[in-house]
């Protein structure tokens, strides 16, 4: 096997397993119910039961590396972890593994001074509160953030803060204290990767408004809180700017490269888990005289899935292992390839699995449809396929540059 588990990752990942036996598979239909009756202004009672045990067996934080707060694994060590996590969206929360905090985290962790560790970082880790990140915004395509139009203008002892986001995912959630928020401290200056700026921006500054949650393929909640904030004049202290002005992009490229490699480390477990579904189910299920198992369409389709998995997993492991050696930065062709490559996979295995189980397939009793609309927001989230396929092209065609 290429890239084997050490013998200390092994045994996490017997530990995690277990856990997920024991505590997350059995309470998934009770995490659904919840989201669903309480909604995206709640926390989950489900969640919080969870969370104290998840600690007390040390299966917390696995995510953060070389940390005296985490596990200190590699991103290499992580990824068979995060895999078993991604099987469930009851499970990275729980192991306070979930998109955006551990993100948030990591940024806190590499460009937060000690007083912004003590006041944010140690409640995230601790799993007491929760975090958001608001870079994308309704008037503009964000996926260039150089449009960004959001200003955070100094004023004396402050900052002062204008703008419009949406897809914050997090604000609606009553835990979520801390905003990551990005913005232009400077838009006149001629190179455009310099005018933006973080903050950090407490969610009960006065001038904050959470307006509306934004439903993800009509789900709240779950599989994500995303959410539109609206900010008018919010005023922080200058100290709350993160490793100072113009800086924005260069934390934003720290940023993304972990948080992108979880997200397809999560979608690989998921993908897996709806595999399995799919092969249990089309086995116990007779049309035309036989189980529809026996169809060759579908041994196509599962032969085909099980190459997709291989596949997306060792590019994954490629990238983490990039990360680990070379560093987030020039590992960047690996990172974006994963990013179009693994997304892409988790939604094709999902859409033959959805029809495998006929029109139930469509409902949200086998998990699917809530499978599908992770995998498909993820080939929009951390930034569209097209743009990460573009940089991946610019990247093969300066390969040529003398051509
Ligand atoms: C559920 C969910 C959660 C999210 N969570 C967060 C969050 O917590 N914080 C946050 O700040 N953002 C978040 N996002 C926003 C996400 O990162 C953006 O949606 C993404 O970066 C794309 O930006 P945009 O929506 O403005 O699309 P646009 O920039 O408007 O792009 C629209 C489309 O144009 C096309 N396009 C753009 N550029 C190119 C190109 N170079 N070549 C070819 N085609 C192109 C693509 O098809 C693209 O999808 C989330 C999104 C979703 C769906």
């Amino acid at each position: 096997m290429l890239f084997p588990m050490s013998p200390k990752v092994v045994e996490l990942k017997r530990r995690l397993e277990n856990f997920m036996d024991r505590h997350i598979y059995p309470n998934e239909v009770r995490f659904y119910r919840e989201a669903e009756e309480l909604g995206p202004w709640k926390g989950y009672p489900v969640v919080e039961e969870l969370k104290p045990l998840a600690r007390a067996e040390g299966l917390w934080n696995l995510f953060l590396p070389e940390s005296s707060h985490g596990a200190g694994l590699t991103n290499l060590e992580y990824a068979p972890l995060c895999e078993v996590m991604g099987r469930s969206h009851l499970a990275p929360e729980v192991f306070n593994c979930s998109a955006p905090d551990t993100g948030n985290m990591e940024v806190l962790e590499r460009y937060g001074t000690e007083a912004d560790k003590d006041r944010w970082l140690k409640p995230l880790l601790a799993g007491e509160i929760r975090s958001c990140f608001a870079m994308t915004e309704p008037a503009v395509a964000s996926s260039d953030a150089t449009n960004i139009e959001s200003s955070i203008v100094r004023d004396g002892d402050h900052y002062v803060i204008n703008g419009r986001k949406w897809y914050t995912t997090n604000a609606t959630d009553p835990r979520c204290k801390i905003c990551i928020f990005m913005g232009k401290t400077d838009p006149d200056n001629p190179d455009r990767h310099k005018q933006q700026s973080m903050i950090l921006v407490p969610m009960d500054t006065p001038g904050i408004e959470v307006k509306r949650p934004l439903p993800v393929f009509g789900f709240y909640g779950v599989p994500d809180r995303a959410s539109e904030v609206v900010f008018t004049n919010v005023r922080v202290p200058k100290e709350n700017i993160l490793l100072g002005e113009g800086r924005g992009f260069e934390i934003a490229q720290g940023r993304l490269g972990p948080g992108r490699i979880h997200h397809c480390m999560r979608l690989i477990g998921l993908a897996e888990r709806t595999l399995e579904k799919m092969c249990r189910r089309v086995r116990s299920w007779v049309a035309f005289g036989k189980p529809v198992s026996e169809q060759t369409v579908t041994q196509e389709r599962i032969a085909e899935a099980r190459i997709m998995i291989e596949q997306a997993r060792l590019l994954t492991l490629n990238a983490a292992y990039a990360m680990d050696t070379v560093g987030n930065k020039v590992a960047k062709a690996e990172i974006a390839m994963i990013k179009v490559a693994v997304p892409n996979m988790a939604c094709q295995i999902i859409d033959w699995a959805i029809q495998a189980h006929g029109g139930g397939g469509t409902s949200n009793d086998f998990g699917l449809t809530q499978a599908y609309a992770t995998a498909r927001l993820l080939r929009l989230a951390d930034g569209p396929d097209e743009v990460h396929r573009n940089q991946i092209a610019r990247f093969e065609l300066k390969k040529y540059s003398n051509a």
